[in-house]
């Protein structure tokens, strides 16, 4: 047995199929074959094989199956009873039955697989790419295209040539015969599947995760990745670490900075708060004087006001004394006026008297006392009193000692009627003040 068979056989032995394989003489299309390979992810090959029959006959095509409800497919492929709870069992299937006439209907734009037999290697490479078909399902699509030839994707090829198996080629007739060699006729359906699955979980073109792979032990490529994995992510602790350190001492010095910062806000605060506080308390100063100052103004202004007051009071009181006294004055005067007048009058009637007496005989020779004695009352109280003492005079004129009166009493008579005028003036001044 050489080392490829033995690699082979390992192959097979080490992979684990997520579910049975399928089967290799299945009765269908190839369409029916891809749902029937994705009903043996959840159900038995059995249950498969009669969910299959079951889409068969409840749709009158399987684009109407695509478009479907997933309760309406679970129906279809469960076996017929009662209830909507034995459904639940088979509602997985078919979710991968409607994603898998999806991803075809996608990839090849209708739900005709039997093109695969004209042209398997691109139809195949179509339903490998994509990851809900995936390499396992479409290598086992062209098994049955091809009617059991060994199926030949490129990820395949590649994973037997990172194993060592064969050389990486582009020819599928190449590879074929190379692998023909050493796989049997009976095996070819299960190691491809197998390599399929080792596609679909590990073996990426670009970035395989061979650390994880079932293979690593026999295969050299994967253990020179893994290495380099290893040692990638030795320099990624590494790193990892330095990254913490540095951020460890990024977020010190942070802390510095932030409890700096803190204190600073804290001194700023402090500060801003006896500012206001001395602001506050220079202020209630500034108010507090300005209040004595008011005070002491409103208080000037209260006893200047009661000073002026009192002042106007008395200026009250002395006028209101003024005007008694000059009322009492003008009393007075009023009454010497009066008096003089009844003087005067008492005067007046004394000359008519004396006229009367003179009318009513003959005169006798009046004695030089009372020739005298008449003009010197007339002249003191009043002019008409000097008129009547004139009259008197003259008709008593043929007496000597009557004519000799007038020349020495004139100036007496002068003086007596300027002294008249004097008081008649001031009597006349002070009545218009008695408003
Ligand atoms: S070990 Fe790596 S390279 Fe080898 S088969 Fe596995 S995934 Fe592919």
């Amino acid at each position: 047995m050489s080392k490829k068979s033995d690699i082979i056989k390992k192959l097979v032995k080490e992979i684990k199929l997520p579910h049975d394989l399928p089967s290799s003489d299945f009765k269908g299309t190839l369409l029916e074959a891809g749902m029937f390979a994705a009903l043996l992810g959840h159900l038995t090959p059995n249950q498969s094989t009669s969910g299959v029959n079951g889409l068969r006959k409840a749709f009158e095509d399987y684009n109407e199956t695509r478009v479907s409800q997933y309760q309406e497919i679970a129906e279809a492929i469960a076996p017929k009873g009662k209830g909507l709870t034995r459904l639940n069992k088979y509602l997985p299937g078919a979710r991968s039955v409607k994603d898998f006439l999806q991803a075809v209907f996608q990839e090849t734009h209708g739900l005709d697989l039997e093109t695969m037999k004209e042209d398997p290697v691109a139809v195949g490479r179509a339903i490998s790419s994509v990851p809900t078909l995936g390499a396992a399902l479409a290598s086992y699509l062209l098994f049955l295209a091809e009617e059991g030839q060994m199926p030949v994707l490129s990820g395949s090829v590649r994973v037997l040539d990172r194993l060592g198996v064969m050389t990486r080629t582009s020819s599928v007739r190449k590879a074929r015969e190379a692998l023909d060699k050493v796989i049997p006729a009976k095996e070819r359906l299960e190691v491809a599947y197998a390599l399929g699955v080792v596609v679909d979980n590990w073996c990426d073109s670009r970035k395989p995760t061979c650390w994880d792979c079932a293979l690593l032990s026999q295969c050299t490529f994967g253990q020179k990745v893994e290495k380099d994995y290893v040692v990638q992510q030795e320099r990624l602790a590494k790193q990892r670490e330095k990254e913490e350190v540095r951020a460890a001492l990024v977020a010190e010095k942070e802390e510095v900075r932030l409890a700096k910062e803190a204190e600073r806000e804290s001194r700023l605060r402090a500060s801003t708060l006896k500012k206001i506080t001395k602001e506050r308390e220079k202020a209630a100063k500034v108010a507090a004087k300005k209040a004595e100052i008011e005070k002491k103004r409103k208080d000037a202004e209260r006893k200047k006001s009661a000073e002026k007051k009192k002042l106007a009071d008395r200026k009250v009181t002395d006028r209101k004394k003024a005007e008694a006294a000059k009322k009492k004055e003008i009393a007075t005067k009023k009454k010497d006026v009066a008096d003089k007048k009844k003087a005067d009058a008492a005067a007046k009637r004394k000359v008519n008297a004396a006229k009367k007496k003179a009318a009513a005989g003959p005169a006798s020779p009046a004695s030089p006392s009372t020739k005298k004695a008449a003009p010197k009352k007339v002249t003191k109280k009043k002019p008409a009193a000097k008129k009547a003492a004139k009259k008197v005079t003259k008709k008593k004129g043929a007496s000597k000692p009557a004519k000799k009166a007038p020349v020495k009493k004139a100036p007496k008579k002068v003086a007596k009627k300027a002294k008249a005028k004097k008081v008649a003036k001031k009597s006349a001044k002070a009545v218009p003040r008695r408003k």
